[in-house]
């Protein structure tokens, strides 16, 4: 542009008319350009002149603004001829932080509005997050520091039940420690997850050594549990140890939830996007106002539970992608659905 400038300059003398016709086109066609960029910029841009009068400014400016820059600089304190960058926040139209930068130009400046009201709110979101993690970490190290005399107490009581069976005190000790014991893991788990191992495999695998280890629980409480795979399923990419996990604590809620006699329905099955499972038990159901709660922690409704089941199944099935819901009706039963994408949709959904 410059450049064309200098090159129109140095020969406007020896132009004919004819000549100078088509270099005006030609610059004009060049403001038009200039214009629209000017216009379109979703950045505010506002020209001053030498004394600071607002020149000319851009639909976004006046956006950004609320009002005619013109009538908003007397509250902007815009510093003159400087190159400068301040945030402001601004309450009208709403609430918004603006940075502004100024440039100087030959004859005045040039002020640039930005909205970072976004950038901001994300900062502050980074911040509260490292915070939270301190927390955590400092409420896993007191976790790790109870499991160990926590351990040796155990230790000492099977002991102490070895020398007197009978002795019912010592029973109801072993049986509290094993209850802290349990509560403790499942915390340190809901504070430190670790990542899925994620290979390519099945969805029905881990849930059929899932049920191979509650088989024995089921018949006891003549609980009737029906399974249906197809003998097709799409691999997905899994942390079978994890799914197990999350098998185990559906299918014990659902043993919880059904009681003597229930009944629970294991559906397995795949669709063009994901491999879906369905577990749905015909126990009391889930109030409306809790499933939507149900996944949070601590959000029990058991004598002895820790309400962290749920919320750990949660994450493990959103660390490999996926998606867990929960629909429940009082007095028919609950179906929990988890969805894990195809190994082909995954790879398509992370380009
Ligand atoms: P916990 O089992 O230790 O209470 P969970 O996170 O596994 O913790 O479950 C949280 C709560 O959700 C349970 O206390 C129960 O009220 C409810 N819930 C979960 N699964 C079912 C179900 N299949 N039927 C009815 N209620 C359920
Ligand atoms: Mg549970």
């Amino acid at each position: 542009m410059r450049d064309f400038f200098r090159g129109v300059r140095k020969r406007i003398g020896k132009l004919d008319a004819e000549q100078l016709r088509e270099q005006y086109r030609l610059i004009a066609d060049e403001a038009d350009f200039l214009d629209a960029l000017f216009t379109a910029n979703s950045e505010g841009i506002i020209v001053l002149g030498e004394h600071g009068e607002a020149v000319k400014s851009n639909p976004a400016a006046r956006a950004l603004l609320g009002m005619e820059p013109a009538d908003a600089l007397a509250q902007l304190e815009i510093p003159l001829g400087v190159a400068s960058k301040r945030e402001m926040s601004i309450t009208y139209p709403d609430e918004r932080t603006l940075e502004m930068r100024t440039l100087p130009m030959k004859a005045g400046t040039l002020v640039y509005l930005r909205d970072i009201t976004a950038e901001k709110a994300r900062t502050e979101e980074e911040l509260r997050v490292g915070a939270t993690k301190a927390v955590r970490d400092l409420a896993a190290g007191v976790a790790h520091e109870i499991a160990n005399p926590l351990n040796a107490i155990s230790l000492n009581l099977q002991l102490l039940e070895r020398e007197r069976p009978d002795d019912e005190s010592v029973k109801v000790c072993r049986q509290q420690i094993s209850r802290l014991d349990s509560i403790l893991r499942g915390f340190l788990q809901a504070l430190r997850p670790s990542r899925p191992n994620l290979m390519p495999g099945s969805v029905a695998d881990p849930l059929k050594n899932c049920l191979a280890t509650l088989r024995q629980q089921f018949v006891e409480r003549s609980i009737s549990v029906t399974l249906d795979i197809p003998a097709a399923l799409p691999p997905v990419a899994i942390d079978k140890m994890q799914f197990e996990q999350v098998y185990f604590n559906l299918l014990k809620n659902a043993m919880e939830a059904v009681g003597e006699g229930g009944r629970i329905d294991i559906g397995v099955a795949s669709d063009d996007n994901d491999a879906v499972v369905s577990i749905r038990d015909n126990g009391a159901g889930i109030p409306p106002e809790q499933v939507a709660h149900l996944f949070e922690p601590y959000r029990t409704t058991k004598e002895k539970g820790t309400g962290l089941g749920l919320m750990i199944s949660a994450r493990i099935v959103r660390d490999h992608g996926g998606t867990i819901a929960a629909a429940s009706k009082l007095g028919e039963g609950t179906r929990f659905t988890i969805r894990i994408p195809r190994i082909e949709r995954r790879i398509r959904a992370l380009k």
